[in-house]
């Protein structure tokens, strides 16, 4: 077989790359020599199956230049990019969660451009502290007496635990302790922190005196965490924040509550489901909370810890601390999204998230009369459409039990199969994210503020 004369064709590598001086400026020496190398493998490969190369050189020379910067174009491209989240999941956690306002996507730009003061205080010229820029926002907000940020809320209850309760027993009752998507359990948590989890009560019910019974000399806090992904319902009890509270302050033990979401408003006066919100929580006489910044807080991802003064200023202490700090990026949108929190009036305009949630059902029914009507002026022969009544989920275990009625699009393919159709969605420069649901493609439209966010991305449809 390779005695084939088809095999003397190939040019060589040496000349293939004189050939690709402008390749190797863009992409490098090494990978445009990989990436015509593979090209060649390509071709020994059709040979090898009987196929038979142009005679004239020059073209098969242009041929593998061509194919090659094909490759190297697409290897070079971003892996990172924006997609069009029409799951019907607002805070979806593998699509990023959070979309963030313009103004903190502006200022973060900003401080990126140059130096900027994260640890300077221009006052008095000498070191400041990073969280400066965002504490009292954080105090003024939550009414907490001090707070710190870290990278995300699994940080947050980390380091919480491991500065108050190292080497020593953490309550917690047996019915919070949960599992989130992505790894999170609080039991391998606690491990991680070196605490002993000591969990009370039943998975259905615990009461205020399985605490009470679980203190012990060891005992070093008493924890309440937010079940933000599951419901017990029935036959349940809960003993209330207020009422261990009162049992924290009797034993003189810290009472930490990791809330999951970061809500700091009244979600019912925009007609959302209840959910507590975190001066609630201090009020009730949590000593720490923690939470995320980009679930229903709306912002960048981070974690943050709001309470006791005391307490927080162990926590700085912390060694881990350090390895968990807030970049430049992160604080100066998590600042900008804090202020934004400041002005009630025009908050849930100005917070991507929060618009989403509580766009209404007309016009999100609109949106999606909008889309079947492109769609079917556009796409007539790749696929049928219909609208359908849908439930969208806030996402990243926030109220998992309480979904939003919504509209969806929904494509039939007119050939081939909806696992091809959802794939070539996928393959759009701005993929488009639907749910494979019935044996067709549904599009939630909640997240479609307008419709010429998608019709761009839909114009490089093969159809
Ligand atoms: C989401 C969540 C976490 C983890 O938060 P991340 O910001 O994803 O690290 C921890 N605890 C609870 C209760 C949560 O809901």
């Amino acid at each position: 077989m390779s005695a084939s004369p088809e095999y003397k064709k190939i040019p060589p590598l040496d000349e293939l790359l004189k050939q690709a001086e402008s390749l190797q400026q863009q992409y490098g020496r090494h990978s445009t020599a990989q990436a015509l190398k593979a090209q060649l493998a390509v071709l020994r490969k059709q040979i090898s199956t009987g196929t038979t190369l142009p005679d004239n050189r020059n073209a098969l020379t242009s041929q593998i230049i061509e194919h090659t910067e094909h490759a190297l174009h697409k290897q070079f491209e971003p892996s990172l990019k924006p997609v069009i989240n029409l799951t019907g999941i607002i805070l979806h956690t593998n699509l990023g969660r959070a979309p963030y306002p313009q103004a903190a996507i502006d200022a973060m730009v900003n401080v990126s451009r140059s130096a900027c003061n994260l640890e300077f205080n221009l006052a008095t010229g000498k070191r400041g502290r990073r969280d400066d820029h965002v504490e009292k926002w954080i105090c003024e907000l939550t009414g907490a007496e001090a707070a710190t940020t870290v990278n995300n809320n699994a940080a947050a209850v980390l380091l919480t635990l491991n500065t108050l309760a190292r080497k020593r027993d953490v309550i917690v009752s047996r019915g919070e302790l949960i599992e989130i998507g992505g790894s999170f359990r609080m039991p391998a948590i606690m491990k991680k922190a070196q605490c002993k989890l000591r969990e009370v009560g039943t998975t259905n019910r615990t009461h205020l005196k399985d605490y009470e019974s679980a203190i012990g000399k060891r005992t070093g806090a008493l924890m309440k965490v937010h079940t933000s992904n599951f419901e017990i319902n029935g036959f349940s009890h809960s003993v209330s924040a207020a009422e261990l509270s009162g049992l924290a302050q009797k034993h003189s033990l810290p009472l930490i509550d990791d809330m999951g979401s970061g809500n700091l408003i009244d979600l019912t006066a925009y007609e959302l489901p209840a959910e507590r919100t975190a001066t609630e929580a201090l009020n009730e006489g949590i000593d720490l909370i923690t939470f995320s910044g980009d679930k229903l807080l709306g912002g960048p991802q981070c974690g943050i810890v709001a309470g006791k003064k005391s307490l927080i200023e162990a926590i700085e202490k912390n060694p881990l601390k350090r390895t968990m700090r807030l970049d430049k990026l992160t604080l100066a949108a998590l600042e900008v999204v804090l202020k934004l929190y400041a002005n009630p009036a025009t908050l849930v305009e100005q917070i991507p998230a929060l618009r989403l949630l509580t766009r209404t059902e007309n016009q999100i029914q609109q949106t999606a009369i909008e889309l079947k009507n492109y769609l079917d002026s556009h796409f007539k022969s790749v696929f049928n459409t219909e609208i359908n009544p849908c439930e969208s989920q806030i996402g990243s275990g926030a109220l998992p039990t309480k979904t939003l009625a919504s509209t969806a699009v929904t494509l039939h393919p007119v050939k081939g199969s909806v696992e091809q159709l959802a794939a070539s969605l996928r393959e759009l420069p701005a993929p488009v994210i639907g749910r494979i649901q019935n044996d067709a493609i549904s599009l939630d439209v909640r997240a479609l503020e307008s419709v010429t966010d998608i019709t761009e991305a839909l114009q490089q449809l093969p159809r």
